[in-house]
């Protein structure tokens, strides 16, 4: 029998409550599930006194040793998937379904990081005689991390991942509106005998954990996925405190439609991908920009297709798409259609909210928006697709590229030397063609400009969670 679990801080190989807490919704009814237990000043030194004795030990044990935990843990939570997957679907809404691949990529993104933590290779530097110049990668130390609410349980995973596979310890402190995808990623680890203190993770209010963590001489990287707006915040305040960073922050990703393509074809597999997650991913899909001559087909279809998505309660295996996951997204959909709607945007699907309880949204499409609508400026963040047409594959970079964000971009072409354009012009840190996934455990994930610094996953994710000694040893003095 699935159930919600306790919600509970995890403290030095212990669980904690606390004595102040924040009420946990379920975004589908608006009812309370639970209640998340806020840190104190005295959580938070607990919690740094733990992650420095877990340090000294995880740091010194040996890769091979720290991946079979690691793998141990994953192995866990694929057993436990179905548990884990009803709590991430009462706390966030998404379809159950959705829920359990959300497990197994967390679940991809720590083994993914075990096995990459025994190959973080140094070098030896060619020398003259008699010395030797020794290159190596150590832990950088104790990670402070920061998750978002969108994905309860996969993005603690790429933090956690990336920090434990390097030999660091890590304080985490993972989203208060769905804290359960966390909590089961401590409890596989406690379960798998990870030693106490490595993994720490805490609840409570955001800017007062950040505040006290980021100046600790002890946090030596602050890794934080969210809006771009807390992401320079942090970013500034690490610089402060001279604070390496990871920032995974928003994006408002481009998808290019060319004319050699299927436009029904496009435009299905474009709504479909729209609708997961209800559109809660910073690498939704979310600028179309359609050639002339298919516009019309592709911007109907998607309507289409869109109107058809089944919106109810996740936990009904027949629903494809769940409510959103805080009232907050409501209010900024809402705005965003007004002001397209006032521009003279034409709304082809959706538009409103649906009833007047749980966070319900339909898949919303417009079309024909101005570039000063703000919807094309501001990421929208839910179920928004915004469609334009475009006369040439240079005009559609041009625009693809006109905003400060570079998270993901998608085009759909057939064409050898388009795709060769696309990839050499666009400015994003992940391009996908003919497919809207934009990031898997073995390939690097991140932004340019302001979509963040640093890379998730990939050969590449580890680097930041180690820092690069140089040994010059000469043989005799
Ligand atoms: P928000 O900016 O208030 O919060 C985003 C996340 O940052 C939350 O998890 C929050 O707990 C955390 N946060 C906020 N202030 C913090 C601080 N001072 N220190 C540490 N953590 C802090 O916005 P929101 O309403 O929760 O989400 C809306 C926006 O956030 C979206 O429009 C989207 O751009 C962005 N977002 C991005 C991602 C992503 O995957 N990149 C995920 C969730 C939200």
């Amino acid at each position: 029998m699935n159930r919600y679990p306790d919600l509970l801080m995890y403290i030095g190989g212990a669980w904690k409550s606390a004595s102040n807490g924040q009420p946990v919704l379920n975004p589908a009814d608006e009812s309370v599930i639970g209640e998340v237990p806020t840190a104190s000043r005295s959580d938070l030194d607990a919690a740094l006194a733990a992650s420095a004795d877990g340090f000294k030990v995880w740091s010194r044990t040996s890769p091979r040793q720290r991946s079979d935990i690691i793998l141990k843990a994953a192995a866990l939570m694929r057993e436990r998937i179905e548990e884990i997957a009803y709590s991430i679907t009462l706390e966030h809404g998404k379809p159950i379904g959705q829920a359990r691949l959300e497990v197994i990529r967390g679940c991809e993104f720590f083994e993914w990081d075990a096995a990459e933590g025994q190959r973080t290779y140094g070098r030896l530097i060619p020398s003259e005689p008699g010395i030797k110049y020794i290159v190596m990668h150590q832990p950088i130390g104790m990670v402070a991390a920061f998750s978002p609410w969108n994905f309860p349980m996969s993005q603690p995973s790429r933090k956690i991942a990336g920090a434990l596979a390097a030999g660091c310890s890590i304080i985490i402190k993972a989203a208060e509106e769905t804290p359960a995808g966390a909590i089961h990623i401590a409890r596989a680890f406690h379960d798998a005998g990870l030693p106490p203190g490595v993994l720490n993770l805490v609840f409570g209010i955001p800017s007062e954990i950040s505040d006290y963590l980021i100046p600790q001489e002890q946090t030596r990287l602050i890794a934080f996925t969210g809006s771009t707006a807390v992401g320079k915040h942090l970013t500034g305040l690490a610089a402060q405190h001279m604070k390496p960073v990871l920032m995974e922050l928003g994006g408002h990703a481009p998808v290019i439609v060319c004319d050699d393509v299927d436009p029904v074809a496009a435009a299905i597999s474009s709504a479909v991908r729209k609708s997961r997650n209800a559109g809660q991913v910073c690498t939704s899909p979310t600028r179309f920009f359609v050639h002339d001559s298919i516009y019309e087909t592709f911007a109907r279809t998607f309507a289409e297709k869109a109107r058809s998505v089944a919106i109810g309660n996740g936990l009904d295996p027949s629903t494809e798409m769940g409510p959103l996951a805080n009232s907050r997204r409501i209010d900024a959909l809402e705005m965003l259609v007004a002001d397209a709607r006032a521009k003279g945007a034409r709304v082809l699907a959706g538009g409103e909210r649906l009833g007047s309880r749980g966070y319900f949204f339909p898949v919303t499409v417009i079309a024909d928006l101005p570039d000063d609508a703000r919807a094309m400026r501001e990421e929208p963040f839910g179920p928004m697709a915004l469609i334009n047409p475009v006369s040439s594959l240079d005009e559609a970079i041009e625009k693809a590229n006109s905003l400060p964000f570079g998270l993901a971009a998608y085009a759909f072409t057939h064409s050898a030397s388009n795709a060769d354009r696309l990839a050499e012009g666009i400015e994003a840190g992940n391009l996908s063609i003919n497919t809207l996934e934009a990031s898997v455990a073995e390939t690097p994930f991140g932004g340019v400009k302001d979509s963040g610094y640093g890379r998730e996953g990939g050969a590449e994710g580890l680097s930041h969670y180690t820092v690069i000694k140089n040994v010059s040893h000469r043989m005799s003095i």
